[in-house]
């Protein structure tokens, strides 16, 4: 059942969103603010441990990464230098019989002619460049002066901050600063659900390394990355590798890879890989007037940086988990009945709760505080969600569209009233198979923590 080719599958993963409170729009009791979305309770676990995971790889397990968190006020110099101020737009027109605001490249054509997506009209303005960087005042004078942008990107911080980093972590070429943070940039049209938003997150490293090492080194990440999508559960065979042809790289780009995921509305883009020469480093040392050079000990020689930036978005991400997670299945019920499930296969590292403790009876209060037990003994460790209402196996289902990977029933062997064997042991549910097998309560950590993790 689990059929990508579904025109539905989109709206079906929107509404289990909606239904199981991953997303919400923004202000939606207001009528909705376009392009912008709230993340529930699973959504925001969902996204916290997609994020612990890409700091724990990309920072924490490594040597030559540190971590930074620039603010997203951005001091108008910065985005002038970086060429944002000047050049980041997209190409806008206007339909001129319903005057919608169109990016023209992606503006469907129809035999030949390019037609707006709304009401078929083929009369379109030319095309005029539209910058898409939120603007603000600073303080209480409306002067020019007080203008700053929320930043279109994380990765401008980590440039301006190239000296400060270097002088004080005392790393060595080559090395990265990571970062992971919200931009905003005001699409002409957000959609695809939280595939292009006007704010969102991104997970960037930008990895700086001696001119003769980026072409490897862009290569290198490249692998880097692919295998951290893997290790999230989304399979190579689902990931499209771009090589991004000359003429559509920046021009500073000596190479650039875009990793692309099998959308249900297509192949789109999850995140680019690109090395980027010593362009930002040079252009912001020309405009600041402060030396971003690198003094080499061992070889002596004095440069600017060359930069590989692996740069991800985080709700793509998000939505590529979602729809590779997505699946349904007709299951038959213990009176035979057969009935639709519907079953969020996240990958247990990745998966909000990673286990439901069950109490068979919410009335006894032994099988309570025995259940209430085993969620001490795993809170410390995982997200748990415990639930005592309803009939069991509407719990299970419950935790199917949460997509949690281990349902655990504390029933009346735990008490140990089947048989002194059975005594502090409960029944570990599997989600994906829906087996379920005996297992002791000493040994859950041991059996759940490597899997979660
Ligand atoms: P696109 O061509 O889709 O607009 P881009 O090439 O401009 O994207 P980058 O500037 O390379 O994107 O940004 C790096 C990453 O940030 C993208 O791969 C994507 O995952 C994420 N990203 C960029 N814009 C958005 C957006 N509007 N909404 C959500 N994520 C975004």
């Amino acid at each position: 059942m689990n059929n990508p080719n579904d025109p539905q599958r989109m709206e079906r993963i929107v509404s289990l969103c909606k239904r199981r409170g991953f997303i919400f729009q923004a202000g939606e009791i207001y009528g909705g603010l376009n392009g912008c979305w709230d993340y529930g309770p699973l959504g925001v676990e969902l996204k916290r441990n997609l994020k612990d995971y890409w700091w724990r790889v990309m920072v924490r397990e490594r040597d030559d990464v540190v971590g930074l968190d620039g603010s997203i006020l951005t001091h108008p110099a910065v985005l002038k230098a970086s060429g944002h101020v000047d050049t980041f737009s997209d190409p806008m027109v206007d339909c001129r019989t319903c005057k919608a605001r169109l990016r023209e490249d992606q503006v469907p054509e129809k035999n030949g002619a390019k037609q707006c997506p709304n009401c078929g009209g083929k009369e379109l303005t030319e095309a005029r460049p539209f910058n898409l960087m939120f603007q603000t005042q600073m303080g209480a004078s409306a002067e020019l002066e007080s203008i700053a942008y929320l930043r279109p990107e994380t990765a401008q911080s980590i440039f301006v901050q190239f000296k400060n980093v270097l002088d004080t972590a005392r790393k060595k070429i080559p090395f990265g600063i990571a970062q992971i943070g919200k931009a905003f940039r005001n699409e002409i049209n957000p959609r695809n659900y939280i595939f292009r938003s006007r704010e969102f997150e991104q997970m960037e490293l930008e990895y700086f390394c001696a001119p003769e090492q980026g072409m490897q080194l862009l290569d290198y990440w490249l692998e880097e990355r692919l295998r951290f999508y893997e290790n999230i559960g989304i399979p190579r065979t689902k990931l499209h590798v771009l090589t991004v042809p000359e003429a559509d790289r920046a021009f500073y780009s000596k190479g650039t890879y875009d990793i692309e995921y099998e959308f249900p509305f297509g192949v789109q883009e999850l995140e680019g890989v690109a090395y980027r020469t010593n362009y930002d480093l040079t252009q912001h040392q020309n405009a600041s007037g402060k030396s971003l050079e690198y003094f080499d000990e061992e070889t002596k020689a004095k440069f600017v940086p060359h930069v590989v930036e692996p740069s991800a978005g985080v709700d793509r991400t998000v939505l590529a988990l979602l729809c590779e997670a997505y699946d349904e299945e007709t299951v038959t019920d213990e009176k035979g009945k057969s009935e639709t499930r519907i079953v969020l296969r996240f990958h247990p590292r990745i998966a909000p709760y990673k286990v439901g403790v069950f109490p068979l009876l919410k009335n006894k209060p032994e099988l309570v505080a025995k259940a209430r037990e085993v969620l001490a003994l795993l809170r410390p460790h995982m997200m748990v969600f415990y639930d005592e209402g309803g009939a069991i196996g509407r719990r299970y289902r419950r935790q199917d569209e949460a997509g949690t990977p281990f349902g655990l029933t504390i029933d009346f062997e735990t008490l140990g009233e089947k048989g002194e064997e059975l005594r502090d042991t409960v029944t570990l549910r599997h989600r994906d198979s829906m087996e379920q097998e005996r297992i002791a309560i000493a040994d859950l950590l041991a059996t759940l923590l490597p899997q979660v993790q």
